[in-house]
């Protein structure tokens, strides 16, 4: 069911329909209590993580008696401002930025979710796709017409199996109802086992913060020390802005849970369902360069991308330029391995935040060009090798190059630092179905065609693990390879991104 509004047709970035749209960033600090308040500090977490979602931010706060959540649309730094910082006391906090991937972008989707359950509560923040939300919902007999996203399904889970607990259903439990103290462990013992797909979640209850990574670890989550507490976020680099220190990523299939006695690690999948399946995208385009990802600084194996580009689809030209910001690491790599000097080409608009776009093609040139221009005096007369990340659609790209060629560029060839993106996401990345996909169904002379470009390469598989140091299949390639480490029902091949 496809519940898409306006303000997600409206709300795109630069690379509309051209890259896959991350979905969603979380993170989550307990401190010892009454030592600070950590609302501020989720913010700056939340700010650092605003490249995994720009539709809707959201914190919940505890201060041990009670949970506030408050959540709006927007980026972090509209929804949020110090009066309402302030108003939100409490040394327990989980945050969230979305952009959504099922249930549409609406305020009733922001998260964190929460579930009142008797005298305690929970909040969830989800970064993933499930794949068996139907299913889930079929049997817990949850109408679709009720069912927000995946996301409100497991918190909609969590809050029957405590209910469960106490004898009751989840509307009928009153406040005055004590829960016991692991309830919410107990339910997710029952809960994240039935869950199929990607899911890095962060969850709390009033004195609890819990992260967990499904058993193939499609998303990144990660756990930081600070000197009064711990953190958890989907990139390392929200633990630097709050000062904490990385201790380590959480292990797919793993459940930290942080609490007064410190941090303890539970694995409540079965032994034989983890299989370590990282997106591979986020080392090409999703994390931040800065990220520590499987011990690897994302920067550096963007470079080495390139550089594999330049050994393996070389092509003489005057100067490499990396399409800003996605391909501008890899472009390093590729002009330092060429020896063709590397320069700028593009200067991106800092300060573009929401744009409307209009569908028809034409207007992607006019809205490529709020966002982008062309320094001419590096690009006018020269033959210009363009790198970036990944072609999803190709409409914006196509629009770049036509902006270097009247910039009076001789020649353009394309450089991908990836294969040929064919096959949709289902495990938490939004992406056009197939037929919207430019290599989907092309060969790559009309890629090229289609794009107006000298020429065209893309990195080939192998070159990309080697880049990225996999020296085994620890990862997921399927929308390279269309094999699909987790199953995906026939349903979502037809809405893959939006919908349930
Ligand atoms: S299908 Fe592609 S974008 Fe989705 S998780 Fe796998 S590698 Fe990442």
């Amino acid at each position: 069911m496809d519940l898409n509004c306006d303000f997600d047709n409206n709300y795109r970035g630069l690379k509309d329909g051209d890259s896959p749209e991350e979905a969603c960033g979380v993170f989550g600090i307990r401190v010892t209590p009454h030592t600070r308040s950590v609302s501020h500090a989720t913010y700056d977490g939340l700010y650092a993580l605003q490249h995994r979602g720009q539709e809707s931010a959201g914190m919940a706060v505890s201060d041990g008696k009670s949970i506030t959540v408050y959540k709006n649309m927007g980026l972090v730094s509209n929804v949020f401002d110090d009066r309402t910082l302030l108003s939100l006391p409490g040394y327990l906090a989980v945050g969230h930025t979305r952009y959504s991937t099922t249930g549409s972008s609406t305020w009733g989707n922001a998260q964190p979710v929460f579930r009142a359950v008797g005298d305690s509560g929970i909040a969830l923040g989800h970064n993933g796709n499930l794949t068996n939300t139907l299913a889930l919902a079929d049997e817990l007999g949850i109408s679709f017409v009720d069912l927000r996203s995946d996301s409100d399904l497991v918190a909609h889970f969590l809050a029957t199996e405590i209910a469960r607990g106490l004898g009751s259903k989840p509307g009928a439990v009153t406040e005055s109802v004590k829960c016991r103290p692991d309830a919410l462990l107990d339910a997710l013992n029952v809960v994240l086992p039935r869950l199929n797909g990607a899911f890095s979640l962060v969850i709390m209850d009033h004195d609890r913060l819990i992260g967990v990574r499904d058993p193939n670890g499609f998303r990144p989550l990660c756990l930081g020390q600070l000197e009064q507490g711990y953190v958890i976020a989907s990139e390392s680099p929200a633990l630097d802005v709050v000062g904490a220190t990385f201790i380590r990523e959480i292990d797919p299939g793993e459940m930290v849970v942080i609490d007064s006695t410190g941090v303890r690690s539970i694995t409540p999948f079965p032994a034989e369902t983890i299989d370590p399946k990282l997106c591979i995208f986020e080392f090409v385009y999703f994390a931040r360069p800065d990220a520590q990802l499987l011990g690897r600084e994302v920067y550096t194996t963007r470079r080495k991308m390139g550089e594999y580009l330049a050994k393996s689809l070389p092509v003489d030209a005057d100067i490499v330029m990396g399409v800003p910001e996605s391909g501008v690491a890899a472009a390093v790599g590729y002009a330092a391995m060429s020896g063709i000097p590397f320069g700028q080409g593009l200067v991106k608009n800092r300060y573009i935040g929401r744009t409307f776009i209009s569908p028809d093609p034409a207007s992607r040139v006019d809205a490529v060009r709020r966002k982008l221009n062309v320094l001419r005096d590096n690009i006018t007369g020269q033959r210009v090798i363009v790198v970036d990340d990944s072609i999803v659609r190709g409409t914006t790209t196509k629009a770049m190059v036509k902006l270097l060629r009247e910039a009076g560029a001789t020649e353009v060839h394309l450089r991908i630092s990836s294969p040929p993106y064919k096959w949709s996401c289902f495990y938490g990345i939004d992406t056009p179905s197939r037929p919207d996909l430019l290599a989907a169904t092309r060969s790559m002379d009309e890629i090229r065609e289609f794009l107006e470009v000298d020429s065209i390469a893309y990195l080939d598989l192998e070159d990309l693990k080697a880049a990225i140091g996999f020296k085994d299949n620890g990862y997921c390639a399927a929308c390279l390879t269309g094999e699909y480490p987790v199953e995906v029902p026939i349903y979502m091949h037809t809405k893959p991104a939006v919908g349930l």
